[in-house]
């Protein structure tokens, strides 16, 4: 028997990052917009716990137990007195390390699918559980939507989201690492205060109303001078895609995917078409939000 779960990509319309804490993590208000941009992840009964992957990132994707995907099905089987034994195959289609949120997908997505697959019927506070000590990103992967997220980010409030917007994506030609972002944010805010993050009651003003416009310009990512002191080619392409026609264009979560918004599905088309012509991007990708969370199809 198998169970095949679909999980959406992230983009952050708002991440504001505070002072580094005593432990080292960073406290944050990250508004999160699921996008249409999905993994597949299927699980099968198998002797023991193994890991596949396919689609165009798949060589970037380890194959042992540190897989987000592998860890959920551990943690899960763990906790229910039960042997891992499943092969967990990714369709991959997120981006990798792009700040997208795409191993934290297969991370919500193994987990759903085992739990269906095991009949171990977690609860939906077991299973978000599992998913904050999976990753701060986790838990939203499996809620999709729109929403809140405090504390690491894991701490998550549903938000109103009152149409569709359509983004448009720029993968680069290498990743960047999320670790490595905070620690360039650390020392660039280094000997300076950094404000308490807070959400944008602007910002999420304009996700209510499904305003494009408007949530163009209250967008922010307080890791984008970290990403682009990290890999400056990005102002390039940031540039061109406001050139082509978007309303904004901020790099995604720690990058180094860079998000386009569009005002409109086929601005967004051109867009896409416009950016791997510049030769400052690898590639780009439309999609639209919000999208749902991790579902058994
Ligand atoms: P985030 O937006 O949550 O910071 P990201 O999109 O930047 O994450 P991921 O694609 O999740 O980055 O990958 C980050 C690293 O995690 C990869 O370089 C890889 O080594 C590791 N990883 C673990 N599990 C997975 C997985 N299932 N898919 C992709 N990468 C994974």
């Amino acid at each position: 028997m198998s169970v095949t779960v679909r999980v959406p990509a992230k983009v952050n319309v708002q991440l504001a990052v505070g002072a580094a804490r005593p432990d080292g993590f960073h406290d944050l208000a990250n508004v999160f917009l699921a996008v249409g941009l999905y993994d597949e992840v299927t699980v099968t009964e198998a002797d023991e716990l193994r890991v596949t992957c396919s689609g165009p990132y798949a060589d970037q994707v380890p194959l042992d137990r540190t897989n987000l995907a592998a860890r959920a099905a551990l943690a899960l089987a763990e906790r229910h007195g039960r042997t891992p034994a499943v092969h967990v195959h990714i369709a991959k289609d997120i981006p990798v390390a792009g700040g997208m949120a795409g191993g934290s997908a297969d991370g919500a997505g193994a987990l759903l699918a085992c739990d269906a697959l095991w009949g171990t019927h977690a609860s939906r506070e077991e299973l978000l559980d599992i998913c904050a000590e999976l990753g701060s990103d986790v838990p939203f992967s499996l809620v999709g939507g729109a929403a809140l997220g405090t504390g690491r980010g894991e701490k998550l409030t549903a938000l109103e989201v009152g149409g569709t917007f359509h983004w448009v994506f720029a993968t680069a030609g290498r990743g960047l690492s999320t670790p490595a972002v905070f620690r360039e944010f650390d020392r660039l805010t280094d000997g300076v205060r950094v404000p308490e993050p807070v959400a944008s009651q602007d910002l999420l003003d304009a996700l209510a109303k499904g305003d494009a416009t408007a949530l163009a310009a209250t967008v922010s990512n307080d890791l984008q001078p970290a990403a682009l002191s990290l890999f400056p080619e990005l102002a390039q392409t940031l540039a061109e895609g406001r050139a082509a026609g978007a309303l904004t264009g901020l790099v995604s979560g720690s990058g180094p995917t860079t998000a386009f918004l569009a005002p409109d599905p086929e601005s967004a088309e051109r867009i896409a078409q416009a950016l791997p012509a510049s030769g400052t991007c690898r590639s780009a990708r439309v999609a639209h939000s919000p999208a749902p969370g991790a579902t058994v199809l």
